[in-house]
């Protein structure tokens, strides 16, 4: 069975370089990812691995 994968996603610069801080003992509270490349801070969506040229392409178009 194959399975798509999601992966995270930056809103702002379309970086799938995320930092996601590990589970711990804070789980409860909700903990912000982190892009390397832009150091935008934030929940950031998460979409599927196909997705990912579409979602670049749709940030350039607004730029
Ligand atoms: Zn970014």
């Amino acid at each position: 069975m194959k399975k798509e994968r999601y992966i995270k996603i930056c809103p702002h610069c379309g970086s799938t370089g995320i930092r996601i801080p590990p589970a711990g003992m804070d789980i409860r509270m909700t903990q912000p990812d982190y892009c390397e490349s832009c150091h935008n801070r934030g929940i950031f969506p998460e979409i599927k691995e196909s997705e990912v040229a579409e979602f670049k392409k749709n940030l350039k178009k607004k730029s």
